[in-house]
This record gives C-alpha cells, structure tokens and sequence, in this order.
C-alpha cells in the first residue's frame, strides 16, 4: 500500500513539475517605457532571461534616442545640425547609415520623405507646447533649406551639410530604425516571437505566443477622438507602420494644423487621405513611405510602388470620408 502511494505521489510531482514548466512556458512579458517622445512596450515569452533581454532592449532604445533625436540639444544629431556646415563631421555607424537612407528615399519619392526639413519642421514645432502657424516669409525662407542635396555624405562616416540653415529632422524614419534594431537584437537572443509597440510604430515577430497563428493587429479608426480599431490585419514577422493626420496636431481659429508637413509648399500636407499604414518587414521603410504616401497622395503613391523594388511592402489607405483602399486585401481580417 505504502508502495503504491510512494509511487502515485512521485507520478504526481512529475506531473506537476511538468505542469508548472508548461504554465511557466505560457506566459509573456512586457514592458513599457516612455522613450522617444512617445510610449514604447515591448513584449516577449517568459524565460529566465526576459528581463535581462527587455533591460537590453530599452538601453538599445535609449542610446539610440542620444544619437538620433532632432529634440535633444546634446544628442548627436544636433551637433550635426548645428556644426556640420563649417565643416563635415565624424558620426557613428547608425546615424550615418540612416542618413544615407534616407536620402535615397528622399531621391525615390521625390522629397515626399524630407530629412532635410528640420528647419520647416522646427518653425512649426508641432507636438509642441509653442507650436504656431509661421508668417509666410517665414516658411517661404524655410523652404530655401530643405533640398535634400544640402546633405553631403563623405567617406564612410562623415556629414556635411552644405547651408548653415539646413537641419536634418528623422522623425519619420528613425522609430522604424529603431524598431529594426530591436528585432535585430531579439533574434541575437534567440527570442522567437515578440510585440514591439513604438508609439504606433508596431513590429510583430513570428507567430502569436505559444500558437502557430498569425498575429492579429488593429488599425486605430482614424478619427481625432476615436480609440476603436478601423480595421484588423493578420500578419507575421513584419511590421505596420502608421502614419496619419490625426495623431500630433494643433488648433489655430478652427483649423487643425497636424504634423507631417508638405516639403514643397511647406504647410501640413492636405489630401483626402487620414492615414497610410505600410506593412513591410523592414520598419524603416514602412516607416519613410508611410510619411512619404501621406504626402503624395493615392494617385502618385500607386504609381510609385508600380516602380518600386527594394522591398515587397503592402499599403492601407484610409480616406476622409471613412473609405479604405488596400494593395492586398488578403492581408484584412473580415
Ligand atoms: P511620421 O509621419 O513618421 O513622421 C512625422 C515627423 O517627421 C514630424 O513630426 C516631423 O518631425 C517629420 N516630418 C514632417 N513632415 C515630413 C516629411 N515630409 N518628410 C520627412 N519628415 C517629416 N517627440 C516629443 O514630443 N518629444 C521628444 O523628445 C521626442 N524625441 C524623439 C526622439 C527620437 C529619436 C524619435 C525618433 C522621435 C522623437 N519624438 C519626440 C517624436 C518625433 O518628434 C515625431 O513626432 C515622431 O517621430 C513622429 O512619428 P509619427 O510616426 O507620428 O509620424
Ligand atoms: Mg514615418
């Protein structure tokens, strides 16, 4: 008798060790920051090492934010912004690839994507407690900085910008870079699914935790004082980049002024699109077209993907009046 209960109880702890490593296995963690002007989480499956590996990846965040950020007096970027025209300096490997990126994405789409537009975008300051609608003279001056030419790239890491008024802004490219080194990193790890939230910026690596589904990502309703989702997409090791009139905006004598400004009349871009979602495995390019088709509009975005072959990318258009187009409606949760 005594044998028998001796062998069903170790039968049973072997049941429940195994028990608590499958409960143990099923759990994910997340983490969330304010980073780079903007919310950040991070969510990954439990292990011994998850929280060493979401330390790793908010260092990862926060060093990146010290070379990149056009809001950061001290950061690297802004002694490029405010040296770089006496002579060409010496940057690190990240800010020189991106910005070598992002001038041949300048070039791509036409200056739909601007880097050079730091000082349009500074004249504005949307997002800001002092943003203003700049007198005309002001944005006309403005507009005299921001060919993307006045950015010279020299050697293997150095940056000239030929007018002393001339200011590179990445705000809407570098959170999809940051977002790529951060997949970079959780794969290094061996991480093997994961959410990555940079306000708004979303990357969603491998299949839904501890399932083989795909991952189901919402679309905000693109209406100012909406939270509710417009539309869903299913989607795996990619990421969908945003980019839309309705997030960082201001209110002058009844118009909304928002934030993604027209580099060639230098005002806030006006078409009937609200927002553009890209959904391409690199967030840095998701990220620059997103921004890039805001700008240009359904017609002249067509055409640009019509040509486009650096990466495979789909788009969600959404319009003004509550319509949505889409290059792949495969992709939409119905
Ligand atoms: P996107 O469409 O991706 O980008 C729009 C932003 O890009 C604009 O805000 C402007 O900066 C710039 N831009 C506008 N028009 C164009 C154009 N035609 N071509 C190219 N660029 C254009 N926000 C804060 O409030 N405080 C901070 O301290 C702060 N620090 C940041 C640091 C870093 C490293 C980054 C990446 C962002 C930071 N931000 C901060 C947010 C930043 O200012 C932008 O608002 C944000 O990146 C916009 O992203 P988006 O996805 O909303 O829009
Ligand atoms: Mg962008």
């Amino acid at each position: 008798m005594s044998y028998i209960l001796k062998k069903y109880s170790v039968y049973f702890l072997f049941v429940f060790i195994l028990l608590c490593i499958s409960c143990q296995e099923k759990k994910a963690v997340s983490r969330t920051e304010f980073v780079i002007g903007t919310i950040c989480s991070i969510k990954i499956p439990e292990s011994e090492s998850s929280d060493r590996i979401l330390n790793e990846c908010f260092s990862e965040l926060k060093n990146l934010e010290l070379i990149l950020s056009a809001n950061d007096e001290n950061s690297e970027l802004s002694k490029v912004n405010n040296y770089a025209c006496d002579r060409p300096i010496k940057v690190s490997s990240e800010l020189y690839e991106l910005i070598k990126l992002s001038k041949k994405i300048a070039v791509q789409t036409n200056e739909a994507f601007n880097p050079a537009i730091g000082q349009l975008v500074k004249l504005w300051n949307i997002g800001f407690d002092n943003a203003k609608v700049p007198e005309k003279n002001e944005i006309k001056n403005a507009l005299t900085f921001t060919s993307v030419d006045n950015i010279e790239l020299k050697g293997e890491s150095e940056v000239f910008l030929k007018n002393r008024n001339t200011k590179i802004d990445l705000g809407a490219i570098a959170k999809g870079y940051l977002a790529d080194k951060l997949v970079r990193l959780l794969k290094d790890k061996n991480v093997k699914s994961a959410i990555i939230d940079l306000g708004g910026n979303v990357f969603v690596l491998g299949k839904k935790f501890f399932t083989s589904n795909n991952w189901k990502v919402g679309l905000r309703d693109p209406k100012a004082d909406s939270n509710d989702v417009f539309l869903s997409l299913e989607l795996s090791n990619t990421s969908v980049v945003t980019s839309g009139i309705y997030e960082r905006f201001f209110i002058k004598d009844g118009i909304r002024y928002h934030h993604v400004l027209d580099s060639k009349t230098g005002y806030p871009v006006k078409n009937n699109l609200v927002s553009v979602s890209v959904i391409c495995e690199s967030s840095t390019y998701a990220d620059a077209l997103a921004t890039a088709f805001l700008v240009m509009g359904y017609e002249k975005s067509l055409n640009f993907l019509k040509n486009f072959s650096d990466q495979k990318l789909d788009v969600v258009f959404i319009f003004d009046d509550g319509t949505y187009k889409t290059t792949n409606e495969a992709l939409i949760l119905h």
